[in-house]
């Protein structure tokens, strides 16, 4: 497996650049869509630079990291071929009209890797690239990240092959009732509890849990990260870039780095690049780069996190921010002189053909699979401290958990509870990776992994179920 992945080969991602951001002179929102036939509308790409990304899918790396710790762990063959797999992959046919009048078909899935230790939980991400391959590894993901992190939950993730950035707010509405309506059967507070990922938010979150009320009753625990007029949780919006700064300050600590001394990149400017770029510069640390979609801006006096969010509110992208900036080549972002990098995009964007140009001394990864295997051992081999996905950005899962305790109880915790109870969890789960990555003389991946594994691989044993 190992070998296979570090054959990775990278590519000019075509669409990265494209999904989230329309383009004027693109054709329009609904384009090349036919009746019945799959949409490939969504696929529409913009001439937008993109930064290269392997060709490594995020399966592919998920799985070589299970490797990699099964063989440590000594698992045998028949528990990791169980732990391997998933327990149930649903595909479904997600048929909306758009405004063109045209039905459009768009793939939806919700796999459920495994439930040894409790209900299902993952987000959902709307993106033209969502596919079963993808949606699998990301349901693995949750699985070990969840057990990493100690929640009684089990992992899943779930995804429609659409461009959210394309659709009106009634279209986006119509695809998340049409996907709510084939998925329902499978869901539930008790079974499988949705959150948002990429391209979803709080928004989405709240018609998924209007149609699935529709069927079964008002229930507010089905889905998390919902508004706080239904029952969201305060600080569910900031939580997964609040996680990612509880666990730098962690590290920081080990390398006998400032927060205030420290100059930052992050890649994505979305949900959880944004939130951490704030929260860093609270700390008094500096934004010294930034991308998304599209483009990449740097500044070596910084660049202010609060009037760049302001900027994207007001309709802006990263690439049109004046401040005092330079536009730079994505590709060249990797290459920022920082002490910390953090990756909030998507998977895959360090590899084997950029790590080597990486010049961080630690990077903590707010993206799910931001790094290839051969990636991560080329920063291994630099030095670089890497604070693992599964760890790092297991801060929106921790409040999702959080808001669907408050929805059980039918009560709600206030801001400062819920961040104090976050960062005791994510503390507590930093400290019991660092102290397995001393003991094992391993970088903090792998720890996590035996950690996560050997979690579910107990409550899986206990149960009866392996
Ligand atoms: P988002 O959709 O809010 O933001 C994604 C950002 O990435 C956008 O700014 C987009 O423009 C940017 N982007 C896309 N392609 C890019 C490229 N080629 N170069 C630079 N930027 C690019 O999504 P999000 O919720 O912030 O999620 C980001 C990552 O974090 C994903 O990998 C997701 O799985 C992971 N994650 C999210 C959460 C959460 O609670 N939202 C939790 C855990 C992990």
């Amino acid at each position: 497996m190992s070998d296979e992945v570090t054959e990775e080969r990278t590519r000019k991602d075509e669409s990265a650049g494209g999904p989230t951001v329309p383009q004027e002179g693109e054709a329009g929102p609904h384009a090349g869509a036919g009746h019945g036939e799959p949409d490939k509308s969504a696929k529409k790409t913009e001439d937008a630079p993109a930064p290269s990304r392997a060709e490594v899918s995020n399966y592919e790396i998920v799985e070589h990291w299970f490797g990699v710790a099964a063989e440590r762990l000594e698992l045998p063959d028949d528990v990791a071929a169980v732990l391997r797999s998933s327990y149930r992959e649903v595909q479904v046919q997600v048929p909306v009209k758009l405004g063109d009048g045209k039905v459009h078909v768009f793939s939806g899935y919700r796999v459920q890797h495994n439930g040894a230790r409790g209900p299902y939980k993952g987000g959902i991400r709307f993106h033209p690239e969502v596919d079963l391959d993808e949606v699998r590894a990301l349901a693995e993901l949750m699985t070990w990240k969840t057990a990493i992190v100690n929640l009684p939950y089990g992992g899943a993730k779930g995804g429609v092959n659409v461009d959210p950035s394309k659709l009106e707010s009634h279209e986006l509405e119509a695809v998340s009732r049409s996907f709510m309506d084939k998925i329902e059967k499978v869901l539930g507070p008790t079974r499988d509890i949705p959150a948002p990922d990429v391209g979803t938010n709080a928004q989405v979150m709240a018609w998924l849990m209007d149609e699935y009320g529709k069927l079964h009753g008002h229930t507010p625990a089905c889905v998390t990260g919902k508004p706080i007029a239904l029952e969201g949780s305060y600080g569910r919006e900031a939580a997964t870039g609040r996680g990612v700064v509880q666990v730098f300050q962690e590290a920081a600590r080990e390398l006998d780095l400032d927060p205030a001394e420290t100059r930052f990149v992050v890649q994505g400017f979305g949900n959880v690049g944004s939130w951490a770029a704030r929260l860093m510069q609270e700390l008094g640390a500096t934004m010294v780069a930034v991308s998304d979609a599209s483009g990449t801006i740097a500044a070596e006096d910084g660049i202010d996190a609060e009037q760049l969010v302001q900027h994207v509110r007001d309709g802006g992208n990263v690439g049109d921010f004046d401040g005092s900036t330079e536009e730079i080549d994505p590709d060249d972002l990797v290459a920022v002189e920082c002490d910390v990098f953090i990756p909030a995009a998507l998977g895959g964007m360090i590899h084997k053909d950029n790590a080597d140009r990486m010049s961080c001394r630690m990077m903590v990864e707010g993206a799910n699979s931001p790094t290839t295997p051969s990636a991560d051992s080329i920063l291994n081999d630099k030095g670089v401290t890497i604070v693992p996905d599964v760890l790092a950005n297991a801060g929106g899962v921790v409040v999702s958990y959080f808001e669907w305790v408050q929805n059980l109880q039918h009560l709600r915790w206030n801001e400062d509870q819920v961040n104090e109870r976050l960062r005791e969890i994510m503390r507590q789960a930093f400290r019991e990776v660092a102290d397995r990555a001393k003991e094992n003389d391993t970088p903090m991946r792998p720890a996590a992994y035996e950690l996560g594994i050997e979690r579910v691989v107990e409550a899986a044993s206990t149960r009866g179920y392996i």
